[in-house]
């Protein structure tokens, strides 16, 4: 009875810290899966003290222990996350046979002659304790390939996203460009890079503060994230410089966009702890994939120029070269 008991518990436990492991919530298995333990070890007592009955102890530890395995399976099947998901996917349909395996136990127990002796229960008993083990080796097994898994995803991202304004970093959309760049001279395409400056930007840091300054590197950063296509590349080239690199765009588009981003920033007003409103601009330099560049910093390199000129008329600017 005891050892019936801690098989359950073990799996409500198990599979808890599955779905806790996996950020999963579901409110009801909170309480679903305790009723169902107490209503087991209710049964247990009764079929073995009150009324000895080992048909009728197989029967509700099997019918109950398969509705566990299926809330297990539906919990897990809440899983929406990209990385181990056929792991999960696995585990949740083990859960949902061994639940089908008890069912048929269950069943099965009911059409036995009265048995006596619980160690002597029949080939499906055996199989039953074997599905139980089966189950914690795979949910470990499954548990670890996540949290691999998830590690390997965490290193990419930070070695390729700037922490401070989560756009791509230098290296990244050098990367992307070097592609960009190959795929254009294939093809009969083109593509345009926008590189971008903050204004007086030490300015921002030495009367508001570093911390205000960063705050302005992120509304910047949202700025250009949410004002671009899905396809172009985005990044933090190095300090308060931005670059953008735009597949499949001449610079009269370019420019359009660059406009359009400069705008935008100017009309945004931050309020800053000290309870004042800050306003800042950005300088743009547009330039645009020629069939003579022979590597695509050519291409960064004349919208550096564009940018320069930009600061030197006066800022708050887009030049195009
Ligand atoms: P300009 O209009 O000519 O671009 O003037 P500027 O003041 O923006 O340019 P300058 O190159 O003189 O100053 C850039 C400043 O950006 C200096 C540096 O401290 C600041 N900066 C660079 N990276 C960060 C950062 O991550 N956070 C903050 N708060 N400031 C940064
Ligand atoms: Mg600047
Ligand atoms: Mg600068």
């Amino acid at each position: 009875m005891v050892a019936n008991l801690a098989v359950y518990i073990a799996v409500i436990m198990i599979f808890r810290g599955l779905l806790r492991f996996l950020d999963i919530s579901w409110p009801l298995e909170r309480y679903l899966s305790p009723l169902l333990a107490a209503l087991l070890a209710g049964l247990l007592y009764y079929y073995k003290f009150h009324v000895p009955n080992i048909n009728v102890r197989i029967f509700a530890f099997s019918s109950l222990f398969s509705a566990l395995c299926l809330i297990a399976a539906f919990g897990l099947s809440k899983y929406r996350q990209e990385s181990g998901r056929t792991a999960i996917r696995i585990v949740a349909i083990m859960f949902f046979l061994v639940a089908i395996f008890h069912l048929f136990r269950a069943l099965w127990t009911v059409f036995q002659v009265p048995l006596y002796d619980f160690m002597k229960t029949g080939w499906v008993s055996t199989l039953s304790v074997a599905t139980s083990e089966f189950i914690v080796v795979l949910t470990t097994y499954a548990t670890i390939l996540i949290a691999t898994e998830r590690q390997q995803h965490a290193l990419i991202k930070m070695a390729r996203t700037d922490s401070l304004t989560q756009l791509y970093n230098r290296r990244t959309f050098e990367e992307y460009c070097a592609v960009e760049y190959s795929r254009t001279c294939r093809s009969k395409s083109t593509f345009t890079i926008i590189m971008s400056d903050l204004d007086h930007f030490k300015w921002v840091n030495d009367h508001h503060g570093h911390q205000v300054g960063d705050e302005v590197l992120k509304f910047f950063a949202d700025i250009l994230r949410n004002n671009v296509r899905k396809q172009d590349v985005v990044a933090r080239f190095g300090g308060e410089e931005f670059v953008i690199l735009l597949p499949d765009t001449d610079s009269e588009k370019g420019m359009i966009v660059a406009e359009h981003l400069r705008e935008t920033t100017l009309s945004t007003i931050i309020s800053t702890d000290d309870g004042s409103a800050l306003t800042f601009s950005s300088s743009f330099g547009v330039a645009q994939y020629s069939d003579t560049d022979s590597e695509w910093t050519a291409v960064l390199s004349r919208a550096d120029k564009a940018l320069y000129r930009a600061k030197q008329q006066g800022r708050n600017r887009t030049i195009r070269v």
